[in-house]
């Protein structure tokens, strides 16, 4: 299978079977988040013990782009540190910002563990989607924020 191919169908495995889907009625942090260029919600509950995300659940609405994102990034932060979620979002921002062509992601390179997320490098290709892979980080962006000024 091509590899393009296979990134397709892991997208579309997240966007049909979205992993932690939800609400928390004790979650410690909730945000929410939009893209109107593309119609994209997102919002996020994160319960946060003793400096790890405990418990993740996410709901949204939109393209296969923004709400597989979601999936992917709840499913590698849930069990997480908070230091450990910033460096997956700092690589995930790298990943998605470099070169085409370029393959930041190096699975001999330890702590190069963005799984699934790997996926998304195709979009890169198609600026204005890139968008869409962010919302659910610029989302855990405005929770975590929230988070550390609550330690
Ligand atoms: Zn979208």
């Amino acid at each position: 299978m091509a590899l393009e191919e296979l990134y397709r169908e892991v997208i579309l495995d997240h966007y049909r079977n979205p992993r932690h889907k939800g609400t928390l009625p004790h979650a410690h942090f909730h945000a929410e988040g939009q893209n109107p260029s593309c119609g994209d919600e997102f919002s996020l509950d994160l319960v946060i013990e003793d400096g790890v995300v405990a418990q993740v659940a996410t709901q949204g609405q939109g393209c296969s782009i923004s709400q597989a994102s979601g999936s992917m990034m709840a499913d590698i932060i849930k069990g997480k540190s908070l230091d450990e979620v910033e460096d997956l979002a700092t690589k995930f921002k790298v990943m998605m910002s470099i070169e085409d062509g370029e393959n930041p992601v190096d699975p001999a390179r330890p702590g190069a563990v963005l799984g699934d997320l790997e996926a998304l490098q195709g979009v890169r290709k198609f600026p204005v989607r890139i968008k869409c892979a962010d919302l659910p980080w610029a989302t855990l962006a405005d929770a975590l924020d929230a988070a550390k000024a609550a330690q």
